[in-house]
């Protein structure tokens, strides 16, 4: 149903208190809160403000949480839906989703849209499609996404984000301007920006002294953002299964062994095919 497929958070409480380890990424966002809270300022002047913001990165490593952020900081709604949702549709219904979206954005601006997972209906037109769905769907509803980007006004206070991990794939015709022209990226956290994400994702738990977020960071190269927080509940879970008033050091360990073992058993399954 459309209620599922467009989720609108009105009560969407994210904020930039909930992301660490981006700096670079939300100086950038910073510019869309500005155009949100008072677009004023730069229409004055004349100036175009830019519709649609790609941000690019590894899965896990905040794109969904800084959009939400940005409609969170800019305190307009947040409406949302993902590329991958359109792929069991049939010929007609994702370009008439779109429209939908759009129309319900349009008056509810000024407001942000975020399209989870873009490449897969924004992949490069022709290429032999990753896509599962029929390509002439896929088409449409890329076809159908450009048309609303292009059909509505600058300055008219919707500001799409989309986010993807392969910025390679995307169609050309995305990237032009008046179109998703600004791009943002998000890399893996180091050492002391894993240490940040801790620090968020230990904020709500009962933590014991024994645990050290240096340590925590240091036993983690790799890890995403998405990855450091299962890695706290998981420590939570464990921690509450042993009937424990606080979750300590060995609880992570434990939480921490086990998820890196996981994935390990993982890529060995996927190895074969590399
Ligand atoms: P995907 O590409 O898989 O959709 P994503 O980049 O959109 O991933 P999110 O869905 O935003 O990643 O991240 C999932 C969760 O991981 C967030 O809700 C948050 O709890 C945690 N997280 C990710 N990055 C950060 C970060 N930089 N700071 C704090 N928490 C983070």
């Amino acid at each position: 149903s459309k209620a599922t497929l467009i989720e609108k958070a009105d009560k969407n409480q994210t904020t930039f208190q909930d992301i660490a380890g981006l700096d670079e990424a939300q100086m950038e966002v910073k510019e869309v809160i500005e155009f949100l809270k008072s677009p004023d300022t730069f229409t004055r002047l004349g100036a175009k403000i830019p519709k649609g913001v790609i941000l690019v990165g590894p899965p896990g490593t905040g794109k969904t949480l800084l959009a939400k952020a940005v409609a969170g900081e800019a305190k307009v709604p947040f409406f949302s839906i993902s590329g991958s949702e359109f792929v069991e549709m049939f010929v007609g219904v994702g370009a008439s989703r779109v429209r939908d979206l759009f129309r319900q954005a349009k008056e509810k601006a000024p407001c942000i849209i975020f399209i989870d997972e873009i490449d897969s209906i924004g992949q490069s037109r022709g290429r032999n499609s990753l896509y599962a769905g029929s390509n002439d769907e896929r088409e449409s509803t890329l076809n159908q996404l450009l048309t609303e980007m292009d059909g509505f006004e600058t300055n008219s206070g919707v500001i799409v984000m989309a986010a993807t991990n392969r910025a390679e794939l995307l169609d050309p015709a995305l990237l032009r301007p008046g179109r998703f022209d600004r791009h943002i990226y998000l890399e893996l956290p180091n050492m002391k920006e894993r240490q940040e994400i801790f620090k968020v994702h230990l904020r709500p738990l009962k933590i014991d002294e024994s645990v050290d977020v240096n340590f925590l960071a240091a036993q983690t190269p790799g890890f995403s953002g998405a990855d450091i927080a299962n890695a706290c509940n998981e420590a939570a879970l464990v921690a509450a299964r042993r009937n424990k008033e606080k979750i300590d050091r060995q609880d992570f360990m434990d939480a921490l062994d086990r998820i890196i073992a996981g994935s390990e058993k993982k890529s060995k399954i996927i190895s074969p095919q590399e």
